[in-house]
Order: structure tokens, then sequence, then C-alpha cells
């Protein structure tokens, strides 16, 4: 299908949008969103919805409009959570649980939202994209005369890992002592630990909160018409082959979705909406005065913090490294998570000793993240491992130093450091021991002359050039625009056949 300007609103295809209330989430949804109005124009009208607080989010990341917007209501208050919180950045690990409950609360105005849209339309939308765990949409797609596709956020081989683990608790039932395990879905040479799972899924036992709300939604999201995964099959083909043989279904590889440039208004991200902590233009300022690839950028995303006795090993760990880095600080685990970074959490006289030196430029809050990544100055990131962060670093050519600490971070991380090459792990959990020594032994491994550190690189470059080729929209457009191609002709038609 080719975009088409002037089509009359009877030819027009809906495609309504329900993404989780996470910023990992919402951002992907938004790009994909992007992508569907850029590949079939005015062919198609996308609408998000999401509660208001997000909505408002969305828009600011959307100026020009292109995107329908619909809040659904929701008060937090009603769900044992703090007034005003919509989104799991707010919250402290211990409370995500009850917004993942509480979301199931948008089934009732998604629904009625679906059936205005069929009257306004005249037909119900062409289909609904759910997040992983919004996936009771697939009862309101059959309520209402459409089909439910899930769209991943994350690659396609954490997917797997992440929806395995969580259906099957294997480490539950495994024999072995050394904490090894294998993962129905996966071969079973591929071994993994139970130190790769977050310490609520290590616990989980079927009746827990956590597994009481996973279970289910996953259960349901297997039964989805298909699926859509921010990946592409060429980056991570082990990863492809086990998540579209665990769904059943097809697996349509729509990313890697790379965030278009942005602009900083007053202060503000207008991708995301949020403050700086530094301003983009400070920030590239203080790159381009230092030496090629030299640069070790920190950061552990939009909502994982390390604790304090962690935070203060790294400190010290980079200073004794002499690498110059950019470190996005966020209060250490167990702090208001929306508070003021203290002084008082860094080593006496860190800050002060860096900047001297030039050493390091710290920054409270919100980075321009993917400005840093593409940065020649940037030599490699120290990361939790989120997809996006992964795939950002990636696209730049960018390797990695891995801390994985929730969500499906620890199966990135090994993913990248096994399967790619591309990352050496640091630490992996939220309570893991870091010393200094070791964060400086891992920084010069991976940001170093070594050959280590070369061979990461050249790594990295091979996926960076297989990312770019994938997302390039010149010649009829790589996989990830083919992949789109195909969901809209697989949803267009209702076929539903395993892409081969
Ligand atoms: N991000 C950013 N500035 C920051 C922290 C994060 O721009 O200071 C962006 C980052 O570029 C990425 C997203 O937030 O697009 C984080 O997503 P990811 O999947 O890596 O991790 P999550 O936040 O979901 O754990």
């Amino acid at each position: 299908m080719a975009a088409g300007e002037g089509e009359d609103k009877k030819s027009q295809q809906h495609i309504v949008m329900l993404p989780f209330l996470a910023q990992g989430h919402l951002i992907p949804f938004l790009t994909l969103a992007g992508n569907l109005r850029r590949r079939f124009g005015a062919a198609v009208t996308v609408t998000i919805a999401t509660t208001p607080l997000n909505a408002r989010y969305l828009r600011a990341a959307d100026p020009q409009n292109h995107i329908h917007i619909h809040e659904l209501p929701f008060d937090s208050s009603d769900h044992d959570l703090p007034p005003a919180v919509e989104n799991t950045e707010a919250l402290p690990l211990r409370h995500v649980i009850k917004l993942f409950h509480a979301s199931a609360a948008l089934e009732t105005p998604f629904r009625s939202l679906i059936r205005r849209i069929s009257v306004a339309d005249g037909r119900p939308p062409l289909c609904i994209i759910s997040d992983v765990f919004t996936a009771w949409a697939n009862d309101v797609a059959a309520a209402t005369g459409t089909v439910n596709v899930v769209f991943s956020t994350g690659g396609a081989y954490g997917t797997a890992a992440y929806i395995s683990l969580w259906q099957n608790l294997p480490h539950r039932t495994s024999s072995s002592d050394d904490g090894n395990f294998s993962l129905p879905g996966f071969p079973a040479a591929h071994q993994f630990h139970v130190s790769h799972l977050h310490p609520y899924l290590r616990a989980a036992d079927g009746a827990d909160d956590w597994s009481r709300f996973f279970q289910p939604q996953i259960g349901k999201s297997l039964k989805s018409f298909g699926w859509l995964c921010n990946t592409a099959a060429e980056i991570e083909s082990l990863g492809f082959e086990i998540l579209k043989n665990y769904v059943q279904k097809s697996v349509w590889c729509v990313g890697p979705l790379i965030i278009p440039a942005r602009t900083a208004v007053a202060g503000i991200d207008s991708r995301t909406g949020k403050k700086f902590g530094v301003s983009p233009e400070d920030c590239l300022r203080w790159l381009d005065g230092q030496s090629e690839k030299s640069v070790l950028y920190i950061s552990f995303g939009s909502q994982n913090t390390i604790g304090l006795s962690q935070m203060t090993e790294l400190a010290l760990g980079l200073e004794d490294s002499r690498f110059p880095f950019i470190w996005v600080l966020r209060p250490p685990a167990g702090f208001d998570v929306d508070g003021e970074f203290r002084r008082e959490w860094l080593p006496a006289g860190f800050e002060e000793r860096t900047a001297r030196k030039n050493q390091g430029l710290l920054v409270r809050g919100w980075a321009p993240q993917v400005e840093i990544l593409g940065h020649r100055s940037t030599a490699a990131f120290l990361s939790h491992c989120g997809w996006n962060s992964a795939v950002e670093s990636l696209s730049q050519g960018v390797a990695l130093i891995g801390w994985p600490l929730a969500a499906e971070q620890g199966y990135n991380c090994k993913l990248l450091a096994e399967e790619m090459g591309v990352c050496v792990e640091l630490g992996r959990g939220a309570e893991c021991e870091v010393g200094r020594e070791e964060v400086r032994r891992v920084v010069e491994t991976a940001a170093g002359g070594g050959r280590k550190a070369a061979e990461m690189r050249r790594r990295a470059a091979e996926v960076g050039r297989k990312i770019r080729a994938a997302v390039a929209e010149d010649g009829g457009g790589g996989s990830a625009w083919k992949a789109l191609d195909d969901f809209i002709a697989a949803v267009g038609g209702r076929t539903n056949l395993i892409v081969p």
C-alpha cells in the first residue's frame, strides 16, 4: 500500500494502539504510530489510547498532531496508588505491580472507545495494537469485530525469555544445584541462571501478585492475531526463531524503532515531554571537548537505579579509570525516585574533583541520550540493557557494559554479551556487589585500547550497519518497512500465516 494523499474517510483504515503505562513502552508505540503514518499516509488514522498524564507526554512528543491521542479516564487513588500516578517511572518497584493490576481498569473505557470509533467510521478499526501487558484487548477486539495484535517493545530474544520464564517458572522445578536451568522454547544447551531473574520472578510461585498479573496477560497475548516486535530478524536471528516458534503466530519485525531527531524547547525533550537535566547543546559542547571514542556514557534508563553502596563503588571506579564520563544520576534505590539528587550520595569531593579535571559531566534527571550516543567522542555505554537503550547504542556502533536491573534486561544483556559479542557484563541486579577495582577493569576492557574493546566495537559497528539498513527508507525501505507492509496486508486480509 502506498502513502496516499487525499483518500476519503471511507477508504481510511483506523488503527488503535494501547501501550502499557511506562516510558519505555510509550516511546516505541509513538514511534511505531509515526512509522505507520509515514508509510501509509492518509490511508491510515492512528489513535493511541492512554491515561490523561501519559496523553500529555505523548502530545508534547507529537507537536504536529499526526497521531490522535485519546484519554482513557484513570484515577490512581482508586487502586491504592498515590494520587496522579499513571506511569511506572513515578513509582518505587514495590508499588509497580499495583499499577500493572490497575491498568486492567482501562478495559471498560477502551471498549467504549472502540465502539465509538466503529460507529463514527461505519466499521470497526482495522486492528488494535496492544501491549503484551494489555492483552485483555483481545477480549475487546473479539467483542467489537476487530483483531488484536500484540506489540512487544522489547527485542525478540528478551521477549521470548520473558514470556517463557513467567509462563513456565522453570527455575522452580530445575534439579540443578548450580542455579543453571534450561528454558522451554530455547535450545537445551542455552542455559539461564537464577541470577538472571529479578527477585520477584525468582520468588514467584504462580499465586503471588506478580504471577497473578503476568501469567494470564501473557497467556492472553499468545492468543492474539499476531505479534509485532521491536527488532530486526537480521540482528538477532536466534531470538526471532525462538519467539516465532514460541508464539506460533506471525511475528513482524518492524524495528528496531529508532526515534527521529528531537528538539529541546524551553529545556523540554520534545520526544518525551521530560525536562532535560542538561541542555543538548551544553552536553554536545562538553563532548566536543573530549577526544574521539574516549567517553563512557552511563544511564540506567527511565525508571531503574542502583543502590547507594553500588553508586559509591561505581563513582570511585570511574575516577580510578580516568576515562571521561557522562553519568545520568537518579536517586539510589530506596529513596524518592522523583526527589532531588543529594550530593552526599556520591563520595566526598567526587563531583568537584571530576569537574576540575574535566573528567565527568553529571546529569541530574534526563539526558539527551540519542545525541550522546551519536557523538564521535562516545566510546561505550554502561547501561541497564533496556532494549531501547541497547538498540540506540548499537545503531551508532557503540558497544555496551551491561548492568541489568529488572524486567527482561538480564536476558538482553545475555544476548548482547554471549550471542552478539557487543557487551561485557559488569553487574547483575540491584543487590550484586560491584567493587571499584572491578569497575575500573571492565571500563578499561570495554572502552580502552585493548583487543576485546576493538572486537566489541567492530561487532557493534556491524550490528549498527544492519540496524540502519533495516530502518532505511530508500528503495522501498528496509526490513522494518517491509514487515509493516506484510503486517497491514495480513490484518487487511485477515490471513494469519507464520512468516516463512
Ligand atoms: N532516555 C533518555 N534520557 C535519559 C534516560 C532515558 O532519552 O536520561 C531514553 C532512552 O533514550 C530510551 C528510553 O529513555 O529511549 C529508555 O528505554 P529503555 O528501554 O532503554 O529502558 P527503560 O527506561 O524502559 O527501562
